[in-house]
């Protein structure tokens, strides 16, 4: 047994990832330490904002978290159960609670299917319903993410960036995930759609009780999406906390440097969010 405060999701201890690479003309082995005995607890219904520069694992992060990929060590407890224990029967049901959203859509939606399709897809898997009702469910969740119906028989390459965003966030939101992860899935996209997807994931977030994980490779998004932020440096949470308290009182290097980043940008006239900063 383990002890965890009652409304924690997500408790990852210890976690290690360890890449095995070869050198392209030697052909000698070495090994890259992704993740080095990272901790970390997630609240439920709570938006985490994982930050950290280009490299220090954050994807890493949140492929062992979205249980795409398997750490080399440690524990990921989601709900009580250390899902690293489990067998894949038993992680069958465990992976639709957990959905994880990448920044390029076009890669992680299959160009050959339909909107419809690709959004029905995942119930096929899961659960003995009619076409028609799939169909319906496919209808109803284009709706909720603001795409027309006529896009149900459009295919990935037909929609712009930000209308594949839409539907790459519609297909990890059809099995009602209660955590979903978005890595850098909102960068890139213009202010009004990100705007629109961050008001769905909040109405989500009230109706369901939605956790979310923002990973961002700057401080910039973090203010306006998540209440708490963990500062990620070289396969460790160096920092965690609300985003008030990180914002007015940095204590990690890494966190100053993050911040300092973030108030240069902060003279961009785009970027005029936080009232934290004082
Ligand atoms: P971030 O998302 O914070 O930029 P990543 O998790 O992508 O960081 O990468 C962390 C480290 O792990 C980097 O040194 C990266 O090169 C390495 N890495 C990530 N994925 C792989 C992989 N599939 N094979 C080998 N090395 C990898
Ligand atoms: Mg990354």
């Amino acid at each position: 047994m383990t002890t965890l405060a009652p409304d924690t999701l997500v408790s990852i201890r210890d976690l290690t990832k360890t890449y095995v690479q070869r050198r392209a003309f030697s052909g000698t082995q070495f090994t890259i330490e992704a993740l080095r005995g990272l901790n970390l607890e997630i609240r439920r219904a709570s938006t985490l904002a994982l930050v950290g520069e280009s490299g220090a694992g954050k994807s890493t992060l949140a492929r062992c978290l979205g249980l795409l990929e398997r750490p080399s060590a440690g524990e990921i407890w989601f709900d009580r159960v250390n899902v690293l224990a489990l067998d894949r029967r038993q992680l069958f049901p465990v992976r639709r609670r957990i959905q994880l959203v990448f920044q390029d859509p076009a890669s992680a939606l299959n160009s050959g299917m339909t909107a419809a399709e690709i959004l029905e897809e995942p119930l096929l898997i899961q659960y003995d319903l009619t076409k028609a009702e799939r169909h319906r469910r496919a209808l109803d969740l284009l709706d909720e993410v603001e795409l027309p119906a006529s896009s149900a028989e459009k295919r990935p390459l037909d929609f712009s960036g930000g209308q594949r965003q839409r539907l790459a966030i519609a297909r990890a939101l059809m099995l009602r995930p209660e955590l979903l992860i978005l890595d850098e899935a909102l960068s890139n996209l213009d202010l009004a759609t990100r705007d629109s997807i961050v008001d769905l994931l909040d109405a989500l977030q009230a109706e369901q009780g939605l956790t979310l994980v923002h990973v961002l490779h700057e401080l910039r998004l973090a203010s306006q999406l998540a209440s708490d932020v963990a500062v990620m440096f070289d396969g460790q949470i160096v920092e965690h906390g609300s985003a008030d308290r990180l914002f007015s009182r940095p204590e990690h290097p890494c966190t100053r440097a993050l911040l300092r980043g973030f108030r240069s940008s902060q003279e961009a006239p785009e970027a005029m969010h936080v009232e934290a900063l004082g």
